[in-house]
């Protein structure tokens, strides 16, 4: 089946029942309204020139218009290329030339108004200004620049025109792209957050996304009755696949609480929609249960959602739990190359394990865990976690050597992440491979350096991580960022790590910092730090 596919069956079963609500905007679609504004927006695109394979941007926050793109590209045969709208000129350029986009949808008059000034900055002959003509533009295949909102913007197309330029001969060539539409053809091409160097353009298929949106759902025993309160960013899988496309397939309503996450806007809206579920990454929770009007707020209608993206801390599942009233609570595991959720826990699983586990492997994917040389580990045994099944990707788009670096002739995805599995088949994330550090032939996970210097009263956060050594290969650097008004020394640190971890743990650089590279999904980036501190040692 392809997402198109899916619409049609959200239509034919549910069609008169809520599909999308933003209330910010004033939006209640239906299944049916949204399926007709879709189609009417795909015509428009192909009435544009896009054609099949063709790839379109989209760069915004979160807008009922970001789902009517994205349900409209799958039907239009279009593959959509969902970009960060944190990303700034440098990192729209790398992306839109990457994967050759040759029509961008994106968004003024919101948070950041300057959008379509860095377009135009980029592709100056959109607004009839470049002398050189298209071989002058840095976006050489970029031709259709669609505004969703503000005043019009020379060079650029109002994403309502777009919905009214397809006539006869555009819908007729939309049911015959339905007709063709094979569900491994690529629907999507997804950035990785670029934690462990350049983010990586993941191509996935129809039948990637949409089978994985499904799952994720059945875990959560979503049905039509339930509501989904996506405060989590559309341009990531977690929003766009976990949120909308369980939306389409299961007929929940998808419920958008703002553009930009904020934890009062996603409490109102949870309260005056009687939203069932509710995602977010750890800190998003945090933020909502530490509200100060959190109390003020009836939430009883919540039963279940997700935390993913980064360790889940269990004292935030347990209050998730109680106080917000998701005794259903998940919490999920996944990359962006495995469309993304490979392990997620079930809403009866025993709460100890529901937060000490990213859960069993899902449905019809096989999961192995194997040392260095490829060999399966006992379980309970650290190793490199590997996944296999529908939701692998397609590749890296246009990197068929890195594809070939992760992905085996067999089939399986090397995740670079470190990982056990228990004997019921519970997966623990221990930490990823290229942070490990081989200190003198012995490995040293950062993650547990830096759980055990977290506990330090006057340490905010610490990121630990190797650099090359002459005599040990590598040795162990830290950066401690402190506490407000707080001061430490090295040694106290030392002290500190004194007889509570084996000596060959104790850093051998510690260094105190105000900030960590990031990327913009918010991961400290450890290569960036290690190329500062090798730099410095010469
Ligand atoms: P890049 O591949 O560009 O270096 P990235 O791997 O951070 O960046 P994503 O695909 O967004 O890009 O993130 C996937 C990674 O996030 C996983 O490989 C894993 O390391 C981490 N992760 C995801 N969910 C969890 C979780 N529940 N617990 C711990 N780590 C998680
Ligand atoms: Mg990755």
């Amino acid at each position: 089946r392809t997402i198109g596919q899916a619409l049609d069956r959200a239509v034919a079963e549910w069609g008169d029942q809520i599909a999308l609500i933003s209330p910010t905007q004033g939006v209640r679609w239906t299944w049916r309204v949204l399926e007709a504004r879709a189609d009417a927006l795909a015509a428009g695109l192909l009435a544009l020139g896009l054609r099949p394979g063709d790839r379109i941007g989209i760069w915004s926050l979160n807008r009922a218009e970001w789902a009517l793109t994205q349900f409209a590209a799958a039907k239009a045969g279009l593959i959509l290329v969902t970009i960060n709208p944190a990303y700034r000129l440098f990192e729209l350029e790398f992306a839109l030339n990457k994967v050759g986009c040759a029509a961008l949808v994106t968004a003024t008059a919101f948070k950041t108004s300057e959008y379509i000034d860095m377009v135009r900055a980029l592709a100056p002959e959109l607004a009839g200004a470049a002398p050189g003509g298209l071989a002058a533009a840095r976006l050489p295949d970029l031709r259709t620049v669609i505004q969703i909102g503000g005043p019009p913007v020379p060079g650029a197309i109002a994403f309502e025109a777009v919905e009214g330029l397809g006539g006869e001969a555009e819908r007729a060539e939309l049911a015959a792209i339905a007709g063709r539409l094979q569900f491994d053809d690529a629907a999507n091409i997804q950035f990785t957050s670029g934690t462990t160097g350049s983010p990586k353009g993941v191509t996935l298929t129809h039948h990637n996304i949409l089978n994985n949106g499904y799952f994720v759902g059945r875990a959560m025993r979503l049905t039509a009755a339930d509501r989904i309160c996506i405060p989590v960013p559309l341009y990531h899988c977690f929003g766009m696949v976990m949120g909308n496309l369980a939306a389409v397939t299961h007929g929940c309503a998808m419920v958008y609480p703002g553009e930009g996450f904020d934890p009062l806007a996603t409490l109102e809206t949870i309260e005056a929609e009687r939203c069932t579920a509710l995602y977010g990454v750890p800190t998003m929770f945090i933020a909502e249960l530490d509200h100060p009007e959190f109390a003020r707020f009836d939430l009883k209608s919540l039963r279940t959602g997700i935390m993913a993206g980064a360790p889940c801390p269990i004292e935030v599942m347990r209050r998730v739990a109680e106080r917000m009233h998701m005794g259903e609570v998940t919490i999920a595991y996944g990359m962006t190359e495995t469309s993304p959720v490979s392990f997620q826990s079930a809403v009866d699983d025993p709460l100890a394990r529901r937060v000490s586990t990213v859960g069993r492997i899902h449905p019809h994917t096989e999961v192995k865990i194997v040392d260095e040389t490829g060999r399966v580990v006992p379980r309970g045994e650290r190793g490199e976690l590997c996944t296999r099944g529908y939701s692998v990707m397609l590749g890296y788009w246009d990197e068929a050597e890195k594809t070939a670096q992760v992905l085996d002739a067999a089939g399986w995805m090397h995740t670079g992440d470190l990982a056990t599995l228990d004997e019921d088949g519970y997966c623990n994330i221990v930490g990823r491979i290229k942070d490990m550090v081989i200190r003198g032939g012995e490995n040293l996970y950062p993650r547990e350096i830096e759980e055990f210097l977290f506990r330090h009263p006057k340490i905010q956060e610490v990121q630990a991580f190797g650099v090359a050594d002459a005599k040990y290969g590598e040795e162990l650097c830290v950066w401690i960022r402190l506490r407000d008004g707080e001061a430490m020394a090295e040694d106290e640190v030392r002290a500190f790590c004194q007889g509570q971890i084996a000596h060959q743990k104790i850093p051998r650089y510690i260094e105190f910092v105000n900030d960590f590279p990031m990327t913009v999904t918010g991961k400290a980036q450890k290569f960036k730090m290690r190329e500062v501190v090798e730099e410095r040692l010469g």
